[in-house]
């Protein structure tokens, strides 16, 4: 059991009023918010070891050389990749599946070969093998999902052909929730040959994610969906993967010898972080990750199970909302997208707001499997580690009270 109010009091934000009502922040799944110690890193650096990393010899450059490499320590272990040389700091998830596009399939695919990837994918995962696909001649396959909106493994199995190099897969839909078996897919996968990228963007804040017990060939993910702060997120591969792929951007701290003509370049990682990265925010992330691992992964993921199914249950209280995704907490994390026949997202989105409680409307970045739902946007709540039954019943409330609302003045559909 978590220590939630305990919890709640690291983080600043949470204590503040939004239309004069208390906030109830339930759109995590777009980000997360910060505790007070990730913040103070942000703080620490700035003001006590700001320096750029890789080339000072001075103290500052050193300590912040230091903390820096310490952090990439912190996200190996934290999903136990075998090394360090295993994480590639990128801006987020999105720049690290564009890394991979660039980098490796950009100069593997070739016409006849295959990219699979399913209907519940973040643009992130579905636009760049969109491009990459029509510059090599490569075809990309799409596996659907069951009418419950989990992936549909009988289909996956079907589509799955030796032609297919690489296989693109969300580990948890933000819409749906729907958690996937990467462990399976992945053996699936290689049974083919083909080599397996995982975007954890919405299951590495929010469940043990093991790169070693998966066996995934490159996982994506951002910081600033578990408590770290934005503009730094992380791509994990496979060392003799990334020791064989060509860099993404050129530049200084990339390579090794550079004459007028040509350059050769560095060993990964940093054959791949062209130009100063981002220091304090990689250091905050370490922060954020000795936050996580205190309070326990499977603590958290337990926590948002039951929260979930207190949540689905008072969901089916409201009879005319309808709910997406898998019908058990167990199946899905923490995330709801609903929809009232007569009220547009948007409306109960703004509604909600004058409430004080934060949940998303729209497309998410998925919009095919959005319209697919047949409806052009949702309603979204989405939980972390700090939300309470508290909260869950007062987004209840809320919406009886919206729906009594709209059903008085009306909305244009
Ligand atoms: N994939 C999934 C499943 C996501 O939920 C998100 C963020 N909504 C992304 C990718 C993209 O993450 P970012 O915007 O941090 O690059």
């Amino acid at each position: 059991m978590l220590d939630v109010h305990t919890i709640r009091q690291d983080f600043p934000v949470l204590q503040r009023k939004v239309h004069g009502k208390p906030l109830v922040y339930l759109d995590n799944a777009a980000t997360s918010q910060k505790p007070r110690q990730v913040i103070q890193a942000l703080v620490a650096y700035y003001e006590g070891y700001n320096a750029n990393v890789h080339r000072a010899v001075h103290t500052l450059g050193e300590e912040a050389t230091q903390r820096y490499e310490e952090a990439r320590q912190k996200v190996a272990d934290f999903i136990n990749a075998p090394s360090l040389e295993c994480i590639i700091w990128t801006r987020n998830t999105t720049e690290a599946i564009n890394l991979v596009a660039s980098a490796w399939a950009r100069h593997h695919l070739k016409p006849g070969e295959e990219v699979l990837t399913s209907a519940m994918e973040h643009h992130s995962n579905l636009v760049p093998w969109q491009r990459v696909c029509a510059e090599t001649g490569a075809t990309l396959r799409i596996a659907p999902l069951t009418p419950e909106g989990l992936l549909d493994m009988d289909a996956f199995r079907r589509l799955l052909s030796p032609r297919v190099r690489l296989v693109a897969i969300t580990h948890m839909s933000n819409v749906l929730g729907s958690i996937v078996p990467v462990e399976e897919v992945v053996r699936l996968a290689h049974g083919v040959g083909a080599l397996v990228l995982v975007d954890g963007a919405q299951s590495v804040p929010h469940m043990p994610v093991d790169v070693q017990a998966l066996d995934c060939d490159f996982l994506a993910f951002s910081a600033h969906k578990m408590l770290g702060p934005t503009g730094i997120g992380v791509l994990y591969g496979k060392l003799p993967l990334l020791e064989e792929m060509e860099p993404f951007l050129m530049g200084g701290e990339m390579v090794r010898e550079v004459t007028y003509e040509r350059a050769t370049w560095k060993a990964p990682p940093f054959r791949y972080e062209a130009g100063t990265p981002n220091i304090a925010d990689a250091i905050a992330f370490g922060v954020a990750i000795d936050y996580l691992k205190a309070i326990g992964m499977s603590a958290i993921r337990q926590h948002e199970i039951a929260l979930t199914r207190y949540a689905l249950q008072r969901f089916a209280e409201l009879e005319e909302v309808q709910v997406f995704g898998p019908p058990r907490a167990e199946q899905r994390g923490g995330v709801i997208s609903f929809h009232h026949p007569d009220i547009h997202p948007h409306d109960l989105g703004t509604f909600l707001d004058r409430e004080g409680i934060a949940i998303r409307a729209g497309h998410h970045c998925a919009m095919p499997l959005v319209r697919s739902l047949g409806v052009v946007a949702t309603a979204r709540a989405s939980f972390y580690l700090y939300n309470t039954e508290e909260e869950v019943d007062a987004l209840i409330d809320a919406l009886r009270k919206a729906i009594r609302f709209f059903g008085r003045v009306g909305t244009p559909r």
